[in-house]
């Protein structure tokens, strides 16, 4: 599959990338990568500790020195080829996410292509490095702003876009100048190891960007580690707060996306099939494993009943199968263990005096990663699937009186990363875009997209720190700014 890793019966045994060279982590544990659609054993992934990251922040340390005073215009022409390579190998790349996380090729090929977005604005750094002047702030002085990079950034994401997430910090982070440390999550590592290797093709110097393989030990290492100057994370809430809080004490500067409850506002004016495909889309596309997943619909009270039944139509039409089969739309939730703790929330709801309109409980387990679409209905407003992430192809629905109550529940959530309405009406999208109190909004739109060149995140409970992900608060995370003031004699 790669030059890294080293073969082995049943999966390669993968090796971080450190000063452009394989490098095994010895004496560690580790982890066997499996394929969530078919349990096929496809890796070995070290777990790397603080021994690995030592070494790999120290390889940034020494190449970043280089790489910062290279010309942005060099740098960005190292993006250029590295989005020709990312796009004449989206194909392949694609193929590796589906593998790996189980996604639908379709959904693994649109989030390479978003990562490419992120390439093709990072190759504007000369510009977007570029400071203010003021002539005359006094008789005789100026004064201007220049961008320097921060030095050693540490990327920590993700299984659940293997290609996009590192896609959404790398480019703009070493364009700008930095050198790059990153973790993947190890459960989906394959990916980070060809993408690395692609930057690598695209010719940047050895020991700017370092891989390090590894789960919770290797983060902990580096959230403390003295020579890292910024930490960008995306994952769960608990470890999004964990890793703001250790990082920030330990004086770097942090951005941490984290977890969501998305809620989904269908008003009765909203064009009904096409409020089913994106309703049927948000919540149950990669098995609801999107940040921006819906997983709760609140629906008026005429659109209610025929959305729920053309969202039981769409449900029985899909078909389940491996990610890599082109025609599968249900595809498995990342391994068993997610499955388990997905189903017992199923249950709790249940218990708790909701009912299943579709899905729910499995019948027989036969094992593997698949679980049905869901649809709750009859579910308590204090019901724990109303606000915990379920983070599985599960959608609880809640009629609603109007948009007002809508908005209202909505905005009870501890979480606040997405939120979409379906209407027709403007004055209801304006009412709703002013009050809903989420960072990324859809309306007719069920999955509000990351965009390369715009700023991405969430509020709330959703995200820890000042500065998004992408865009130009991007290019402000990865770099400090000088302000210089200048009088010349005579
Ligand atoms: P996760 O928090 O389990 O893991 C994320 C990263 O943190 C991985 O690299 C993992 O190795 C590391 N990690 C896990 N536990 C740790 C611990 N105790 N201490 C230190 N590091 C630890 O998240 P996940 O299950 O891989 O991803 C799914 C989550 O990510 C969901 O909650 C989803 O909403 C969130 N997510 C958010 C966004 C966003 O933009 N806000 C985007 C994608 C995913």
């Amino acid at each position: 599959m790669s030059a890294t890793p080293t073969s082995a019966p049943g999966g390669p045994e993968l090796q971080n990338i450190v000063g452009g060279r394989p490098v095994p982590a010895d004496g560690v544990e580790t982890l066997t990568v499996s394929n969530p659609s078919t349990g096929e054993r496809l890796a070995v992934v070290p777990l790397s500790g603080a021994a690995e990251v030592d070494r790999a922040v120290a390889a940034s340390r020494e190449a970043g020195v280089a790489w910062a005073a290279e010309p942005v215009v060099k740098r960005a022409r190292v993006m250029f080829r590295a989005q020709q390579l990312l796009a004449d190998a989206v194909d392949e790349l694609a193929e590796l996410v589906a593998t790996e996380n189980g996604k639908a090729l379709a959904d693994a090929r649109g989030e390479i292509v978003r990562g490419l977005e992120v390439l093709e604005y990072a190759a504007g750094m000369p510009t977007l490095l570029q400071g203010v002047t003021s002539t005359d702030v006094a008789k005789g002085v100026d004064a201007e702003t220049r961008a320097y990079p921060v030095g050693v950034v540490a990327g920590i994401t993700p299984f659940n876009f293997p290609g996009m997430i590192p896609l959404w910090m790398m480019p703009i982070a070493l364009a700008a100048g930095n050198s790059f440390v990153l973790k993947p999550s190890e459960q989906t590592p394959l990916t980070a190891v060809r993408l690395v290797q692609l930057f690598q093709e695209a010719g940047l110097p050895d020991g700017v960007l370092n891989l390090v393989l590894g789960g919770r030990a290797a983060v902990e290492a580096l959230l403390v580690h003295p020579d890292v100057a910024a930490v960008s994370f995306v994952g769960s809430a608990p470890v999004a707060k964990l890793v703001y809080e250790t990082a920030a004490a330990a004086g770097k500067r942090v951005q941490a996306l984290a977890g969501a409850k998305n809620f989904l506002i269908a008003l009765d004016d909203a064009p009904l099939e096409a409020t089913a495909d994106a309703v049927f889309s948000s919540a149950f596309g990669n098995a609801g494993q999107r940040c921006l997943a819906g997983s709760v619909l609140l629906s008026a009270p005429e659109i209610h009943d025929p959305l729920l039944v053309a969202l039981q139509e769409r449900i029985a039409a899909a078909p389940q199968g491996p990610g890599t089969d082109p025609s599968a739309v249900i595809t498995p939730v990342i391994n068993e263990g997610s499955k388990r703790r997905i189903l017992d929330a199923i249950s709790g709801t249940l218990a708790g005096g909701a009912r299943v309109l579709t899905g729910g409980p499995l019948e027989q387990d036969e094992g593997g990663c698949f679980l049905p679409p869901t649809i709750l209905v009859d579910v308590e407003r204090s019901s724990p699937v109303l606000h915990q992430e379920l983070f599985g192809p599960v959608l609880a629905v809640l009629p609603v009186e109007d948009l007002e109550e809508a908005i209202s529940i909505a905005n009870q959530s501890e979480f606040g990363n997405s939120s979409s309405i379906f209407t027709s009406s403007g004055a209801a999208a304006r009412l709703f875009r002013e009050r809903i109190e989420a960072g990324m909004l859809g309306i007719n739109v069920g999955v509000p997209a990351p965009i390369g060149y715009l700023p991405f995140s969430g509020w709330k409970g959703s995200f820890y720190g000042d500065l998004h992900a992408n865009g130009a608060d991007g290019v402000r995370f990865y770099t400090r700014l000088k302000a210089i003031t200048t009088r010349w004699p005579g």
